[in-house]
């Protein structure tokens, strides 16, 4: 289990990935999505629709459904 690194918040699977790809790929500290949306100055929203996105790509960094 990982928590956020900015709030302390476990991390989903998602927002894993999600930090990886937009931050780091190598990265070893998470940030949940809000975190990630103040970080990147957008909003939560369009981050989920990012994953969403990613995962119909087919990255592995987020799994299927
Ligand atoms: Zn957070």
């Amino acid at each position: 289990m990982a928590e956020c690194k900015q709030c302390g918040r476990l991390v989903t699977g998602d927002e894993i990935g999600l930090t990886k790809k937009l931050v780091n790929r190598g990265a070893e500290e998470f940030m949940c999505i809000d975190c990630l949306a103040a970080y990147f100055r957008v909003t939560p929203d369009l981050l989920r629709e990012k994953i969403e996105q990613y995962r119909r790509m087919g990255c592995t960094l987020f799994a299927s459904k």
